[in-house]
């Protein structure tokens, strides 16, 4: 079957579901394609890597009318940022931004449930089990060819296809990586102290490791080697709490307990094009950033926005046009490389242990902490991202 709509998109994440949602009541045919079936969505819902949302996107998600689904969103009052063997420290208050929160804590599992339930139940064509496995131009059309739960296969055509995928299906993209040589690991660890809404980012000799407050947990993203990171996965719990003891210190005293580990190896990756003909690339499967600042959903989001603004500003005949496409990859160029930037200089200034260096960076640390102007920005741009 060839089914046709005005606009495509492929994957129903977070991101791929956050624009369905946004063009929700602009009148136009929307057909969402997500891989995950139901079976797989319960995996999803259990993964609980944390992702810490900016004021910002709580702003665009209460648009969207999902935000009152995340009750047990955690807010980040305060950000501390210190070195292990080095010296300077910043603290961060949010009230002195003038915001109530630089942020909120939230497992990815429970986003990508609040936005797919959100999805299923408004959108008459956000489809479950589709996965999409090749997307080709033909005249004014980008056709999707795709695979149904059953085996069954469809196609779909419409003037505009946007990939939303994560970045799995970048057949003809041209993208640029970088790999840091990193490795992730997240787990969810209790400790003695209350965190009482304080989120931590350590540099350490390995890498930044940042804690933040879930619940009345921490949510632990810790960046390593990847040597080292299969160590900290395959050792007793124990063992693991003793080194993340030994790595941050005692300022949240005695670590307790902690869930399983998962690991994410980390490479900076992005498409050298956003728009392509008949298409755009957003989150993920434009840029994948590492973790350490926080940005690779919150700048998705702010994809998505801003996608479904000009979609609906367009008249639907220059949809998918090139006036239109080139109106969208303006309109994005600052805050996606800026956000890139930002995330790749904090990675490189923060994960090298060459001694100047962490001197350079304690001097650094202890300046911005009397600097208020610098941390306002700092915390700007952590939380709205960078503005044209
Ligand atoms: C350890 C870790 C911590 C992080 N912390 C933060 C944080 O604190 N703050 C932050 O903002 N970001 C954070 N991120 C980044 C964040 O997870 C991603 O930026 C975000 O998940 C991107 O969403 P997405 O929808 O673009 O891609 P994804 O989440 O990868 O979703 C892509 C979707 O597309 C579907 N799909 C894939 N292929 C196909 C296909 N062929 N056809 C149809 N559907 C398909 C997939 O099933 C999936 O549902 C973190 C990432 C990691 C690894």
């Amino acid at each position: 079957m060839n089914e046709s709509a005005d606009i495509v998109i492929v994957g129903g994440g977070p991101v791929g579901a956050a624009l369905a949602l946004a063009l929700l009541g602009s009148g136009l045919d929307v057909l969402s394609l997500e891989a995950r079936g139901a079976e797989a969505a319960a995996l999803v819902a259990a993964d609980e890597r944390p992702l810490a949302l900016s004021h910002g996107s709580r702003v665009i998600l209460e648009r969207l009318d999902v935000w009152s689904a995340l009750a047990n969103a955690t807010p980040i009052r305060r950000i501390h940022v210190s070195q292990a063997g080095g010296f300077g420290r910043v603290l961060l208050e949010a009230r002195d931004a003038d915001i109530p929160a630089y942020g909120y804590v939230v497992p990815y599992g429970e986003l990508v449930r609040a936005l797919t339930q959100a999805a299923q139940q408004r959108l008459p064509r956000y489809r479950l089990g589709a996965r999409a496995t090749a997307l080709r131009i033909e005249g004014a059309s980008a056709i999707v060819e795709y695979t149904r739960d059953d085996g069954v296969s469809d196609m779909a055509t419409a003037p505009l296809a946007v990939v939303a995928d994560g970045g799995a299906l970048a057949a003809g993209v041209d993208i640029r990586t970088k790999d840091y040589g990193q490795t992730a690991v997240t787990a969810r660890v209790q400790t003695q102290a209350a965190h009482g809404g304080t989120a931590y980012e350590r540099f350490t000799r390995n890498g930044p490791l940042a804690l933040l407050p879930m619940g009345d947990d921490m949510a632990l993203i810790w960046t390593t080697t990847p040597e080292h990171a299969a160590d900290l996965a395959a050792m007793s719990d124990a063992s693991f709490l003793a080194g993340l003891q030994n790595a941050f210190g005692d300022r949240l005293g005695a670590f307790r307990s902690t869930s399983a580990r998962a690991v994410y190896p980390l490479t900076l990756k992005y498409a050298r094009h956003i728009v392509l003909p008949r298409t755009v690339l957003i989150g993920n499967a434009a840029q994948t950033l590492h973790p350490v600042a926080g940005q690779g959903f919150n700048l998705g989001l702010r994809d998505a926005w801003e996608l479904a603004e000009e979609v609906i500003a367009c008249e639907p005949e220059w949809l998918g046009q090139d006036d239109m496409l080139e109106r969208v990859r303006r309109r994005r160029q600052v805050d996606r490389v800026a956000s890139i930037r930002f995330t790749d200089s904090l990675v490189r200034v923060f994960s090298n242990d060459v001694p100047p260096l962490r001197i350079a960076r304690g001097l650094g640390l202890a300046a911005l902490d009397q600097l208020p102007l610098l941390k306002t920005f700092l915390a700007r741009r952590m939380t709205f991202g960078a503005r044209g």
